[in-house]
């Protein structure tokens, strides 16, 4: 069986070679701290103050950098669960149908009770032949992992990793602190920079570290402003990177907004609930990452409508993460839908402490009562 032996050995060296980018990462990383905290901090900077305030202050983009580059990359993507795999004896029965129509009849009576929305371009029920599951709305294939990924974004050589529903908000910090770590440099770095260009400090080792460590973070810092722009614009939309090139289809047909909630819930169905979580990569994302809550909800005939008042909302939590409640779209939309706060609707958030706070409905009192659809777009 020469086959399946060289089959694991190219898949072991695919393996090895997916980590190149991460090492050369963190081979630049490296280099950036010993240039940065010998060759400018130590040997360079002559004032103490200086020294120790660009120490502390370096330092602490440093930990938060490496935290959150840490967590996207060794986060695991979360994948369907069960109630989406098929029985072995509907494997079987959609094995035997014709392909097309009586297929289709057998996945429409499979997804009757599934949170599921979205549907293909042809309006088809969205199915994965490779690993014999209906997809939850917002969840791809992933070539590279050969397996469904919740709510992918797109799979990260950088972080050789998929970033999706489990792993999203840690990229959005590594992206953040990221930045912020390569502008703190470039603006610190600055001034020395300037002083070697005109000769007027000492020929000395540190001059090609220096010079080239600015060099290095501005680059980096216009590429990531870039791409952090584009994800701040992707969260306020409640979009994925791969719903912005192509949008989810719903039963009415696609829609590029058919997930967005309004900026503030959009924001927070990615960052949580707590103010004080945001900044820090640990989960916080609200929802279980196989239903979404959708304006569209009640215009797809063969779904229930939402009810009006449920239970107060999970809190998400890394541990509770493979939980998986009975009605889960209920339970997210309920929570997401329900509550009325909204910066888009808040009319004076004009100390920027008011954004972000939740109403009475959001912490779990009774909701207002306001339709899902007219919540949604006002
Ligand atoms: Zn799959
Ligand atoms: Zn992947």
């Amino acid at each position: 069986m020469a086959p399946s032996g060289s089959g694991s050995v190219t898949r072991g060296c695919k393996r090895v070679l997916h980590w190149i980018p991460v090492l050369f990462i963190s081979v630049i990383v490296a280099w950036s701290y010993y240039a940065y905290v010998v060759q400018l901090c130590i040997e360079s900077v002559e004032n103490l103050g200086e020294k120790i305030v660009y120490l502390l202050a370096y330092h602490l983009f440093f930990i938060m950098f490496a935290w959150a580059y840490w967590q996207t990359i060794f986060t695991k993507p979360m994948h369907p669960l069960k109630e989406f795999h098929l029985s072995y004896s509907d494997k079987e029965l959609l094995e035997r149908a014709d392909r097309g129509e009586s297929q289709q009849e057998i996945l429409k009576r499979i997804v009757k009770d599934l949170p599921i929305y979205t549907r293909t371009m042809s309006g088809a029920i969205r199915f994965c032949d490779r690993c014999i599951l209906v997809k939850p709305d917002r969840c791809h294939h992933c070539s590279v992992c050969d397996k469904c990924i919740l709510k992918m974004d797109h799979h990260c050589p950088w972080v050789n990793n998929c970033v999706g529903f489990s792993n999203y908000k840690y990229f959005m910090l590594f992206l953040a602190y990221s930045l912020l770590y390569c502008l703190f440099i470039t603006a610190t770095d600055l001034q020395y920079f300037i002083k070697f260009w005109l000769s007027s400090l000492p020929d000395t080792q540190a001059k090609f570290h220096i010079m080239f460590l600015f060099f290095a973070a501005s680059m980096f810092s216009v590429s990531l402003a870039a791409l952090f722009a584009y994800h701040c614009w992707l969260v306020c939309k409640n979009r994925s990177t791969l719903e912005a090139v192509r949008a989810p289809a719903f039963r009415h047909g696609p829609d590029k907004n058919g997930f967005s909630l309004g900026i503030s819930k959009n924001f927070r169905q990615v960052f949580g609930d707590e103010k004080k979580y945001w900044p820090v990569p640990l989960f916080s994302s609200l929802g279980d990452g196989c239903s979404f809550p959708t304006c569209l909800v009640n215009q797809d005939p063969e779904q229930p409508p939402t009810p009006p008042s449920q239970s107060p909302p999970k809190k998400s939590g890394g541990e509770a993460q493979q939980q998986f409640p009975a009605k889960p779209l209920r339970e997210s939309q309920s929570h997401l839908i329900n509550s009325g706060e909204s910066w888009r609707e808040s009319k004076a958030p004009a100390d920027g402490e008011r954004t972000g706070e939740r109403t009475a409905a959001a912490a779990g009192d009774p909701p207002t009562g306001t339709g899902h659809y007219g919540a949604c777009r006002t």
